[in-house]
């Protein structure tokens, strides 16, 4: 079985997770430090971490039950969610 996903949602215990996490994407930071985040909300050194702890994992199922816990606690972003954020891509589902 593939893990379920768990995305921070806007209220209850997550949500200063997820304030924080906004916070980062919109400041274009690191979630994990100050430098720029470039892939998944992390600078390239946090993304080579992130990488290979998921990749040294090797389970298929337990890799995204570590990648589901990394995105509830606002370690790494859900694939896609850097896209959300962007005001381009939101422009341009509005008018699609
Ligand atoms: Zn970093």
């Amino acid at each position: 079985m593939i893990g379920v996903i768990t995305v921070p949602t806007a209220s209850g215990p997550n949500k200063n997770i997820k304030d924080a996490v906004d916070k980062k994407v919109r400041a274009g930071e690191c979630l994990q430090c100050k430098k720029p985040a470039a892939k998944r909300g992390l600078c390239s050194k946090h993304h080579a971490q992130f990488h290979r702890a998921l990749k040294g994992i090797g389970d298929q199922t337990k890799a995204a039950e570590f990648e589901a816990k990394a995105i509830a606690k606002g370690i790494v972003l859900a694939k896609g969610y850097a896209a959300e954020k962007n005001d381009y891509a939101k422009l341009a589902a509005a008018v699609s």
